[in-house]
């Protein structure tokens, strides 16, 4: 808490105490007029019966006014008092001298009490000292007097309290603004808000404490007043500048949102080219199966692992029988949908640990990992087998198609070029022995 509101709460308690005083004051001063009206009305006894059950009343009623805010009754028995001792001196002047020396004894009692009080005083000392009033003119006077001191006091600590109600509620709403340094600032801005409405309130409502229908006059009150509007401004600029910089934030972050979805979306489009490139590196365009640059590096692994752990494969090199004419008699464009339909049968016809890839031309390569020569060439035939039943179907006619197959099985020492080398041997011998067979090297 900065000095400024620790000066604020000072000021605070000060008012509190006065305000504590105040109602002690108006508590003693309500029993001294209780105290001075019983010995009035202890005075009055026995003059009359009649005046003597009314007294019993008023005594009863005087018991009744012990809460010093409520003053009421009392001032029900001062009126009374006054009028009994005139009606009685009417009546009968003996008994009332006699009351009135009785009343005289009881009031030169009450007087070192008063004294206590600077506000009594001076008047009651007045009210005293006069020569023109009779006793009971005084009587009445310094009861009517304690009555409008009473009365007074009363209206000042309601006003007090009043105010100093209003003073707590600002100091709370005040202290929850200083306890919101932390939390979200959509939070914050709300919180803010409400606390500048609350704010506005409060100083509308000292505003009025200090210029409606009953100001204040007290000057603490008005240096109070003043202080908590200077706070109330100071809180309008922290909120303004408080808005402002949330704004800012938001636009920040909005602009960097946006900037991270461009970003984002930019990078997405990098991955999807890479991704295409990298297909069209690895799979031929024309047939869907494995390019020549996939072929050459799954050789080299498979190469690799053979020579590492001697995991054994076979190696089957396919060329399409006579592939020349369908390209010479139903066109370029015929030989292009013939080896997409070729290509489709080598994939699906093989497992799915096998792979498949176009090395060039009508020119593909099967790879049989974990097969000897002997299943090699079970496999290879079946498909060579499937591949000739099918027919290739094409503007409405139908035409035969075969496959030659060389067949090898990797050997020690071998590399990508000789196994090539033998499996294109074979490839050879079996175009030489007809075309549409398989012959392992
Ligand atoms: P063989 O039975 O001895 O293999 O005879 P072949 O006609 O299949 O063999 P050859 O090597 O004489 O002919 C292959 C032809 O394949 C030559 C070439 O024009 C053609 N060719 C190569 N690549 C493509 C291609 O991508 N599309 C088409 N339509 N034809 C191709
Ligand atoms: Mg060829
Ligand atoms: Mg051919």
């Amino acid at each position: 808490m900065d000095s400024e509101a620790q000066r604020w709460k000072d000021e605070y308690r000060a008012l509190l105490n006065e305000q504590e005083q105040q109602a002690t004051d108006a508590r003693e001063l309500h029993a001294l007029l209780r105290g001075y009206l019983r010995a009035v009305l202890g005075a009055c006894r026995g003059w009359q019966e009649h005046l003597d059950e009314e007294i019993e009343v008023l005594l009863i009623k005087l018991d009744q006014a012990r809460d010093a805010t409520t003053l009421q009754p009392l001032h029900e028995v001062v009126y009374r008092v006054t009028e009994l001792v005139r009606d009685q001196r009417q009546r009968d002047e003996a008994t009332a001298t006699l009351a009135t020396s009785r009343l005289e004894h009881a009031l030169d009692e009450l007087r070192d009490v008063w004294c206590e009080f600077p506000m009594l005083a001076e008047p009651l000392a007045q009210i005293c000292q006069s020569t023109t009033l009779s006793t009971e003119q005084k009587l009445t006077a310094i009861a009517t007097t304690v009555l409008e001191v009473c009365q007074q006091l009363e209206r000042e600590r309601r006003d007090t309290e009043a105010f100093l109600l209003t003073v707590q509620q600002s100091l709370g709403h005040f202290e929850t603004w200083t306890q919101q340094a932390t939390g979200d600032y959509q939070h914050q801005r709300a919180a803010s808000s409400a606390l500048q409405q609350q704010v506005d309130e409060d100083v509308n409502a000292l505003t009025e404490a200090v210029t409606g229908d009953n100001p204040a006059t007290d000057d603490l009150k008005t240096r109070l007043l003043t202080r908590i509007k200077a706070i109330g401004d100071r809180i309008s600029v922290f909120r303004d500048t408080e808005e402002a910089r949330i704004q800012d934030m938001e636009s920040r972050n909005a602009a960097l949102h946006a900037e991270l979805e461009t970003l984002r979306g930019r990078a997405d489009e990098l991955d999807q080219q890479l991704r295409d490139q990298q297909d069209l590196l690895l799979f031929d365009g024309l047939t869907k199966v494995h390019s020549r640059y996939a072929y050459e590096q799954r050789i080299a692994e498979m190469l690799a692992t053979f020579r590492r752990d001697g995991s054994p494969f076979c190696y089957a090199l396919w060329d399409i029988d006579h592939f020349k004419r369908v390209n010479d008699s139903l066109g370029h464009q015929a030989g292009d949908v013939l080896l997409a339909q070729v290509a489709g049968y080598l994939q699906r016809y093989t497992r799915s640990g096998d792979f498949v890839a176009r090395l060039g031309g009508e020119e593909f390569v099967v790879l049989l990992p974990g097969t000897m020569i002997d299943d090699a060439m079970r496999i290879a035939d079946k498909l060579r087998a499937l591949i000739a039943a099918a027919s290739f179907d094409y503007d409405g006619d139908s035409h035969a198609i075969s496959l030659s197959c060389g067949i090898a099985a990797i050997a020690e020492d071998d590399s990508a070029v000789s196994l090539y080398m033998r499996a294109d041997e074979a490839l050879y011998a079996a175009k030489d022995a007809g075309r549409n067979r398989c012959i392992a090297a």
